[in-house]
């Protein structure tokens, strides 16, 4: 096995830079760099390191010798000033000591391999570096303390146990299951179905937690749209991101709703027109409308209800949406359930903030986040989400089989593949092609 050398923390200019090693020649790299026999493991020792005659830098080393360490062999960390140029000539004096440059994500894939921790875990590491918002954190740091892990646990179990049910009765081929043993299989299996979907189901909220969503606010020109922006891009926490796809301009910003990062933009006015620099802004509108997780339809509440209005509503109606009256601060304002009863808004002012705590807990609602909030374990990660939808399906498979009364080999076989689907899940039953390609989504360093 090779020592692997990489830069941990971001790149550029900073106060200090962490240099990290992992392999079999770590601590000897790590002396000879720093020109002693040895130093305490687990302590932060102050040294200088040195190429040639030269002194690199003055740093802090800590080792953690195997298996006690992050990858489970020996880790070195270089904890020296946070220039470039050091940090070059540091990675350049190990890799003149023998070490090699790590891959992405090659100290979390190195602790997987070790048994340091389980494949959901590792994915949960960089769902943590990408968590946008406090609400994703906690969710990844519940995924990295096991709890999907655990939670699928009781499920493979039962599994199990259906499988040895039918395994045994194999080999009694002329009975029939007793029937105290049918009854077992049925509510085993409903027990894992229903287990298995309550948690694909929550992806619906995970993916947003972890990935964001796009709210577009869209509505005629003049209600209020870009006041209504504004006060919610003031209201609401910021989020500092340089994830890519949440570039910014000045119609979009990155905000924290109720713990969903949310990508919040600012749509042209949206109406019929021949003007073709403004159709050039509707078609964007409507892209933008198409594109997003949810639309907030604003209206003028201190004018009548139009014919405008009335399509902007037919036009919106199969779409997530929230309506919302704006100008509720006028005199002339009018709720909208006076004039169309059948749809619900919101009332509010953009210029005073009336409302926007309710507007606020009615996008936290249609974002579905109340699963968030109240702390249950989310599904955050298209690929476990897809094993778990499959290991369903398969599961469901067996129990017709089962109830069709037919032989046991046919209601075995989709039970041993759920089996294997959700074992891929924590990477008990993935295989290296698979791997590759999660590891090839992580950061170097990491
Ligand atoms: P947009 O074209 O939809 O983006 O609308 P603007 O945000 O530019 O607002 C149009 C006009 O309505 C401006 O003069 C705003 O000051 C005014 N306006 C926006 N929201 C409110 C509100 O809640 N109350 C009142 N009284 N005026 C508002």
């Amino acid at each position: 096995m090779s020592t692997v050398v990489a830069l941990s923390t971001p790149r550029g200019r900073g106060a200090l830079a962490v240099v990290r090693l992992s392999g079999p020649e770590a601590i000897s790299i790590a002396q000879q760099l720093a020109r002693v026999d040895s130093f305490a493991a687990r302590h932060a020792t102050l040294t200088e390191l040195w190429a040639g005659d030269e002194v690199l830098d003055q740093v802090l080393l800590t080792s953690f010798p195997a298996p006690h360490s992050l990858t489970g062999e020996d880790v070195v960390e270089i904890s020296c000033h946070g220039s470039p140029a050091i940090v070059r000539r540091i990675i350049d004096a190990t890799l003149a000591s023998g070490a090699m440059l790590a891959g992405p994500g090659e100290f979390t894939l190195r602790a997987l391999t070790n048994g340091k921790i389980n494949l959901a875990q590792a994915e949960a590491i960089r769902d943590l570096i990408a968590a946008q918002t406090d609400a994703a954190v906690k969710q990844a740091a519940r995924q990295l303390n096991g709890e999907l892990s655990n939670a699928l646990e009781p499920f493979k179990e039962k599994l199990i146990d259906v499988i040895v049910l039918l395994e045994s009765a194999l080999e009694f081929v002329e009975d029939d299951l007793p029937l105290p043993q049918v009854d077992q299989i049925e509510r085993n299996l409903e027990f894992v179905l229903a287990g298995v979907g309550a948690l694909s189901e929550s992806y619906g909220s995970g993916r947003l937690l972890q990935e964001g969503a796009k709210v577009a606010i869209a509505g005629r020109p003049n209600v209020g749209k870009s006041s209504l922006f504004n006060a919610l891009v003031r209201n609401e926490r910021a989020i500092v991101t340089d994830v890519p796809g949440t570039t910014r301009d000045t119609l979009s910003e990155a905000i924290d709703i109720g713990g969903v990062p949310v990508l919040l933009t600012d749509t042209a006015g949206l109406r019929e027109t021949t003007d073709s620099v403004e159709t050039l802004g509707i078609e964007r509108t409507r892209r933008a409308m198409g594109d997003a997780d949810l639309v907030l339809l604003v209206l003028d509440g201190s004018s009548k209800v139009g014919p405008e209005d009335r399509d902007l509503l037919q036009r919106t109606s199969d779409v997530e949406r929230v309506v919302i009256m704006n100008k509720c601060d006028l005199p002339s304002f009018e709720s909208l359930s006076l004039c169309v009863p059948e749809v619900q808004a919101i009332n509010v002012s953009a210029r005073t903030g009336a409302g926007l705590a309710t507007l606020h807990d009615a996008i936290v609602a249609k974002l579905n986040s109340a699963a968030a909030e109240n702390g249950s374990l989310l599904i955050t990660n298209a690929r476990h989400y897809d094993l778990l939808c499959n290991a369903k399906r398969e599961i469901e498979a067996a129990r017709q089989c089962f109830r069709d009364r037919h032989s046991e080999e046919l209601v075995l076989a989709p039970l041993h593949n759920a089996l294997k689907l959700l074992g891929q899940i924590t990477g008990e039953t993935t295989t290296e092609d698979i791997l590759s390609e999660i590891f090839a989504t992580f950061c170097i360093g990491k």
